[in-house]
């Protein structure tokens, strides 16, 4: 039976107790000797605090009044050690926690890049990179804070809280139990505040990652910002996150400043009561002037740690969100997983085979029953209008997304049986646009083989026609490609990824072939060096121009996710389908063009 009590709903609503023990279980242990330290630093501030408020009664009885002039020096001295020591405990409590805070930052961002890689092209299709960032950003901090705050409060403050209390109740019982009924009114006004400071705290990462993604599309869209003058838009997406975060942060502020005059207040009325009744019972009962000194002290110096303590919840409550989002994100394993008794993918002739496959992103139906086959060590062609599913049915041969029904087969054995990296391994993608990442274009060829030479990595671009432009440029091979290959021209960044596809030597290729138009010089070249590449590979090419279609084997027509014409360019043409409206709309507008 289900125990309510043992339950994390009953007792943590939100899980805010469960984060943080998480927290502390996947990081304490590793570093124990470092806490011990750290505790043994916050112990001595503990007992200096303490000190310095039970030496004021000596203070106050030696030197104002029994007038003893040998006791002065020695009081002077033992407050200044007191306070020495204090500072070096403070100093190496700080240094052994942000140590240690450090490490345990590098760390989660590690598991969390790590986790991210490892995700599904699905995840990334939910996830934009605005929302990832927030989450790594906000997450790691979160953390961090989270683990100060919990260490230095409940460790130190709690440590110097039990040394100042010791002091009053030894100096004098009757007042702590004064001092101790302005408790309750804190604990309850405190919690209050802290529902509000969390339910702010979740809407403003959810503003800030609308911050993130205006920012973040205005700078991978420059070129269409600034030719469609779309400034003001995209100022006013901006202007509504910035407002958002600016009044979320504002209420947040004066929720946690709230603690400030409430604790104030309660504080104020503690020591007033102590003095009132402390003054009395020194003047008129004759007690110990020293000891009420001492108290007084004792509490002045409680005072600073129990208000953090008191806030320790509501500043805690400002990272639950972020550590929430940082778990989220380290929990999700991707979907795609490979069998249990998966092998490696032993490719005999390369045959590709649609069986019926249907897949759809989401609610919008992508692939309906697609069915082909593309015959071993040849070409063929995937035509058909934009939207009819050409390019998804690419990302299923590489296993970024799985049908939902039917079954992809490569040599007759479907694509699931074997491990997605093997499957990965044998195929040779060639896309319209290809990534380029901001490394030397060395470096940038080299990701088709980790371990290629220097000469194969040039036999490589030489086949793609790459060799000459490369040498061409200031720095050769070391030449950085710029952010997203923006150095180079669309013609130069397509042969770069020819020759990644080289050097790869895959047996099977996909070729998404370039749409934009290139000159006439770059497309002689780069159709010359993909007819290198395709040689003897099973080729799926998605093609735009009949140049290409022309030489294929085979080509499969498709329309609303599904093949609906298959054959060679002459009997689809004699057959009067799709196909051949296909090919005179490419003529018409050629003939057009030429006008
Ligand atoms: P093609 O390559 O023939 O232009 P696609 O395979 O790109 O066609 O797209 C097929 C259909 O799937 C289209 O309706 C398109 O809008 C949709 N689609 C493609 N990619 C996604 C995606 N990542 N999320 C949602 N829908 C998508």
């Amino acid at each position: 039976m289900l125990n309510p009590f043992k339950s994390k709903t009953w007792t943590d609503p939100d899980g805010t107790v469960q984060l943080i023990k998480r927290l502390f279980s996947e990081n304490f242990r590793t570093y124990i000797p470092q806490y011990l330290l750290a505790f043994v630093f916050m112990a001595m501030i503990a007992a200096t605090t303490a000190a310095s408020a039970w030496i004021m009664r000596d203070v106050v009885n030696e030197v104002f009044v029994n007038k003893d002039s040998t006791m002065v020096y020695l009081i002077a001295i033992t407050v200044l050690l007191i306070f020495s020591l204090k500072g070096a405990s403070t100093y190496g409590q700080m240094v052994v926690l942000a140590r240690v805070g450090n490490s345990i930052v590098a760390d989660l961002q590690r598991r969390m890049f790590d986790h991210l890689i490892r995700q599904d092209q699905t995840y990334y299709d939910r996830l934009s990179l605005a929302e990832i960032n927030v989450r790594v950003g906000q997450g790691v901090n979160a953390a961090r804070t989270t683990l100060d705050l919990v260490i230095v409060t409940l460790g130190r403050d709690i440590l110097t809280l039990i040394g100042l209390t010791f002091v009053m109740v030894y100096q004098n019982p009757l007042l702590s139990l004064f001092a101790l009924i302005t408790m309750p009114p804190a604990v309850i006004g405190v919690a209050f505040l802290v529902r509000r400071v969390k339910e702010y705290a979740k809407r403003q990462v959810v503003s800030t990652a609308k911050i993130g993604a205006a920012m973040q599309e205005s700078v991978l869209g420059v070129k269409t910002v600034k030719a469609f003058g779309m400034e003001p838009i995209m100022r006013k997406r901006m202007e509504v996150g910035v407002l958002e975060v600016q009044k979320q942060s504002n209420k947040i502020a004066s929720l946690s400043a709230r603690t400030s005059p409430l604790m104030d207040t309660l504080g104020g009325f503690a020591i007033a009561l102590v003095i009132f009744y402390g003054g009395y019972s020194v003047i008129n009962l004759g007690q110990d002037p020293g000891a009420l000194f001492s108290f007084i002290t004792a509490l002045l110096l409680a005072y600073d740690p129990a208000r953090r303590l008191a806030r320790l919840n509501v500043n805690l409550g400002k990272q639950i969100v972020g550590l929430r989002l940082m778990y989220e994100l380290v929990d999700s394993e991707p979907v795609m997983q490979d069998k249990e008794n998966a092998g490696d993918l032993q490719i005999r002739g390369g045959k590709i085979e649609y069986r019926d496959v249907a897949f759809s992103y989401g609610e919008s139906a992508a692939l309906r029953g697609a069915s082909f086959v593309a015959q071993p060590g040849r070409m063929t062609a995937l035509v058909g209008a934009s939207g009819a599913g050409k390019s998804t049915v690419f990302s299923l041969i590489e296993r970024l997304y799985d049908p939902d029904s039917g079954d992809i087969l490569i040599d007759d054995l479907s694509i699931t049986s074997c491990k997605i990296s093997s499957l990965r391994d044998n195929i040779g993608y060639v896309s319209q646009d290809a990534y380029l990442f901001n490394v030397s274009i060395r470096d940038n060829i080299v990701v088709g083989k980790p371990d290629a030479s220097i000469e194969e990595i040039e036999e490589a671009a030489k086949a793609a026609n790459a060799h000459d432009f490369i040498m061409a440029l200031p720095e050769g091979y070391n030449t950085r490609a710029g952010e997203g290959g923006n150095n180079l021209s669309g013609g130069q960044r397509q042969r770069i990824s020819i020759a990644r596809a080289m050097l790869r030597d895959a047996p099977i290729l996909l070729l998404d072939e370039a749409t934009s138009a290139l000159d006439a010089e770059s497309e002689s070249k780069i159709q010359s060096a993909l007819e290198t590449l395709m040689d003897g590979r099973t080729t799926l090419v998605i093609a735009h121009r009949l140049s290409t279609v022309r030489h294929a084997h085979q080509i499969h027509v498709m329309d609303q996710g599904k093949v609906i014409e298959s054959g060679t360019h002459q009997e689809l043409f004699d057959h009067d389908g799709i196909y051949r409206r296909l090919c005179e709309l490419q003529f018409q507008n050629r003939d057009e063009a030429a006008e």
